[in-house]
C-alpha cells in the first residue's frame, strides 16, 4: 500500500491542484489530501470551508482522502503511513522555497521522501494567490477553479 500526503492550504481549490491531485493518484495506491490551517496565511476561507470545497469536488474519487492537518508534515506523514509528500512545481519561483521544505523535511523524518509533480503548462501560472485577487475584483474565475468554487466566492462576495 502506498500512501502520499499532499499538503496545501488550499485557500480555495484550483484546477492546478487538482492536476497534481491526478497524476499523484496514477502513482500511489492513496493520496492524502492535508489542509493546513495556515494562520499566517490568513485564508479567505476558513478551514471547514477549504475542507468542504475539497470534499464537494473530489469526495468521490477512489484512492483519495480529505484530512485537516495540524502540526508538523512529517509527524502526520509517519502517523498516515505515508512514504512520499507531493508538492507541485509550477516555476523556478517556487523552487527555492520548495528545496529548502523538502530538504528540511528530510532532515525531520528520513524516511519521507518529497515529490514535486509539474502540471499541465496552461496550470503554471496558476495559484490560489491569484484567483482570489482575480475573484476579488469580479474577474471571470470559471476557467480557473471548479464550480463549487465559483459559487463559494459568490456567497463570499454577497455576505
Ligand atoms: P501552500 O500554502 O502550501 O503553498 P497551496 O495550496 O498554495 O499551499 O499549494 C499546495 C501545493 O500545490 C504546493 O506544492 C503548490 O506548489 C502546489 N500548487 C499550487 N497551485 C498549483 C498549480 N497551479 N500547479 C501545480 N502545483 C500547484
Amino acid at each position: 500500500m502506498r500512501r502520499a500526503i499532499y499538503p496545501g492550504s488550499f485557500d480555495p481549490v484550483t484546477n492546478g491542484h487538482l492536476d497534481v491531485i491526478e497524476r499523484a493518484r496514477k502513482l500511489f495506491d492513496e493520496v492524502v489530501v492535508a489542509v493546513a490551517h495556515n494562520d499566517q496565511k490568513q485564508p479567505l476561507f476558513t478551514l471547514e470551508e477549504r475542507l468542504e470545497l475539497l470534499r464537494a469536488t473530489i469526495g468521490n474519487m477512489d484512492c483519495v482522502q480529505i484530512a485537516p492537518l495540524d502540526g508538523l508534515l512529517v509527524d502526520f506523514a509517519v502517523q498516515q503511513r505515508a512514504t512520499a509528500v507531493i508538492r507541485g512545481l509550477r516555476a523556478v519561483s517556487d523552487f527555492e522555497f520548495e528545496f529548502q521544505m523538502a530538504l528540511m523535511n528530510r532532515k525531520l523524518e528520513a524516511n519521507v521522501e518529497t515529490i514535486f509533480l509539474m502540471p499541465k503548462e496552461e496550470y503554471t501560472y496558476l495559484s490560489s494567490r491569484i484567483v482570489k485577487e482575480i475573484g476579488r475584483l469580479g474577474g471571470d474565475i470559471t476557467k480557473f477553479v471548479p464550480p463549487k468554487v465559483v459559487e463559494a466566492f459568490r456567497r463570499k462576495k454577497s455576505q
